[in-house]
């Protein structure tokens, strides 16, 4: 095992053992000073997702053509939030107490194109390539009408390019099925814990995949080495792209009108909570990083990760980031939250959220299963495995020793009553019938012990 100096002893303990643990990030800063500690960082302004979302926008029509799925919103991918109200109550029994503040959930599992959160950043990246494109071969002829990308001359031209990606299956299956749809060539590098079903249907949609056998940062690495040195190659990065995290970014300006439309207040008396599994980083990173810009100190944002695969935590809470993964500290990277199978973080997301977010927890699969089934019946929820690393957040912010410190010290333990807690739903979507049953089933034979 590395000696890693930094890295509080107890904690290092508790994560190498695969035990659930309750972070509470110790570099947060508020957000103006926080934001000025970023500024040397080439990050998005608010205005840049704001162009972003202008971008989707205009892309709208295109999209409402090549997936029907999305007449009903006119082509704008958004997914609803939706109150918990069941979940609220179910969880009682069984943790002896109750969640303080209103709990909602955020369904990117229900987003059009790709069934998770992958539809933001996968979707919007292949899009920005697709328009840079069409600018430099002179085929845009006009800014208002975008479903001319429909038009054969388009796909001459995007049949040349081959579209790169590695994942352990929601990326590949978001820029793999938008790459196809727009006429692109797509290879997508997959890691051994790629579910069947994903890979399946990437291959049915017409992308190339690599199956490797290793884990999600050699199939990340693989993917960019096959496209170095290939002109028609573009390698959509997901340890490291800005344009993904800017796709990402996008979710906060829609929640912000979600929330007021639902008479939802969000200011110092009145925070708000999220908590938003984490693989990479990238889909958690850039949700965070817009919310922050808007919410500032309103927003808290915890991020979830399985015991099995918590590299974000030791990223951060070591501060060597990318420099080190959780083999390191001994521990096997073996999850069924395939969407959070990752070992080594993003090198650049960590960084970024640094003085940014509030902390991080750890969940164990057999929590992830029980949530699962528990949320089905309650609130009539399908969700995948990942997405419900989410949803244990509000549990361990009351009923861990460090979640109950954080409330007091932040003297947030007052203002609950008038908390808003949102579980960030991040996938599941597209999940066979035969295989949700299978998770339902795994998930109502758990006893949970609180
Ligand atoms: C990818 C994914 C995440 C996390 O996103 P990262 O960018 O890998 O951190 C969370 N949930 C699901 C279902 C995912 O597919």
């Amino acid at each position: 095992m590395k000696s890693i100096p930094a890295l509080d002893a107890s904690l290092k303990m508790s994560l190498s053992q695969a035990q659930p643990v309750f972070w509470v990030n110790p570099n947060k800063l508020n957000t103006q000073e926080a934001l000025k500690s970023l500024s040397t960082k080439a990050l998005p302004t608010l205005s840049d997702i704001q162009l972003a979302d202008e971008r989707l926008r205009r892309f709208a029509p295109l999209l409402a053509q090549l997936f029907p799925e999305t007449q009903a919103t006119m082509g704008v991918i958004e997914s609803k939030i939706k109150r918990v109200e069941q979940l609220q109550l179910g969880v009682i029994p069984f943790i002896g107490g109750r969640i303080i503040g209103d709990w909602w959930t955020k369904l990117d599992s229900h987003l059009d194109i790709a069934g998770s959160i992958k539809a933001r950043g996968g979707v919007y990246e292949v899009l920005l390539f697709a328009e840079k494109l069409a600018l430099e071969n002179g085929l845009l002829n006009s800014e208002h009408d975008y479903t001319q990308f429909n038009h054969p001359t388009f796909k001459a031209i995007f049949g040349q390019y081959n579209i790169l990606v590695g994942s352990t299956g929601n990326l590949g299956l978001s820029i793999g099925i938008i790459s196809r749809a727009i006429g692109f060539n797509v290879t997508v590098h997959m890691s051994n814990d790629a579910k069947p079903w994903k890979i399946a249907l990437l291959k049915e949609k017409g992308a190339t995949v690599v199956l490797h056998d290793s884990d999600y940062s050699k199939a990340v690495e693989e993917g960019r080495a096959a496209a170095l040195n290939d002109p028609f190659a573009y390698f959509i990065d997901d340890e490291n792209s800005v344009h993904l995290f800017t796709g990402y970014a996008v979710a906060a300006l829609r929640l912000k009108t979600q929330l007021a439309d639902e008479g939802i207040l969000v200011d110092d008396e009145h925070p708000l909570f999220v908590y938003l599994p984490c693989g990479v980083g990238g889909a958690p990173g850039g949700v965070a990083y817009g919310l922050k810009l808007i919410f500032e100190d309103s927003v808290k944002i915890f991020f979830a990760e399985p015991t099995h695969a918590p590299c974000m935590l030791l990223g951060m809470a070591s501060g060597l980031h990318s420099k080190i993964a959780v083999e390191d500290i001994g521990i096997e990277l073996m999850t069924e939250a395939d969407g959070l199978a990752v070992g080594r973080p993003s090198g650049f997301v960590g960084e970024i959220m640094m003085p940014l977010i509030d902390g991080i927890y750890t969940v164990e699969d057999h929590t992830m299963l029980w949530l699962l089934h528990l949320l089905s019946v309650t609130d009539k929820i399908e969700l995948e495995p990942s997405a419900l690393a989410g949803f244990y957040g509000p549990i361990q912010l009351f009923y861990t020793k460090s979640g109950f410190e954080y409330l007091l010290g932040e003297g947030l333990l007052e203002k609950m009553q008038n908390a808003t807690h949102l579980s960030w739903a991040t996938g599941g979507g597209l999940v066979p019938k035969a295989i949700m049953d299978d998770f339902k089933k795994a998930g109502a034979s758990i006893k949970i012990e609180f």
